[in-house]
């Protein structure tokens, strides 16, 4: 007798087998599903047009000089927000660091 699974039972049943918990860490460690960390229409944000994902490639909250790497779910910290941002995000006071 030959079985005849298609691709797609295959991936819903390994989704199946995997905690939603667990794949959505995953998916945020491996960069393939957006981490937001903070809200962007909020206050400042918003007026300093923060976004969560930077539309320069070389000018990203990680590589500014008011971002601090000690945050919490793959988030850093913003010393001028004083609150939490992705690393990936990008607003107007973006600096580089020294
Ligand atoms: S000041 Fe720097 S670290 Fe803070 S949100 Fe703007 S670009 Fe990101």
């Amino acid at each position: 007798m030959r079985w005849v699974v298609s691709r797609r039972a295959v991936i819903a049943r390994s989704l199946k087998a995997i905690p939603v918990a667990g794949f959505v860490g995953f998916l945020a460690k491996t960069g393939l599903a957006a981490e937001a960390c903070a809200d962007p229409t909020d206050g400042l944000r918003a007026s300093l047009h923060y976004t969560e994902t930077s539309a320069d490639r070389g000018k990203y909250c990680s590589a500014c000089s008011f971002f601090d790497a000690d945050g919490e779910n793959g988030c850093g910290t913003c010393k001028i927000f004083n609150g939490p941002t992705n690393p990936k995000g990008h607003c107007d006071s973006w600096a580089a660091k020294d």
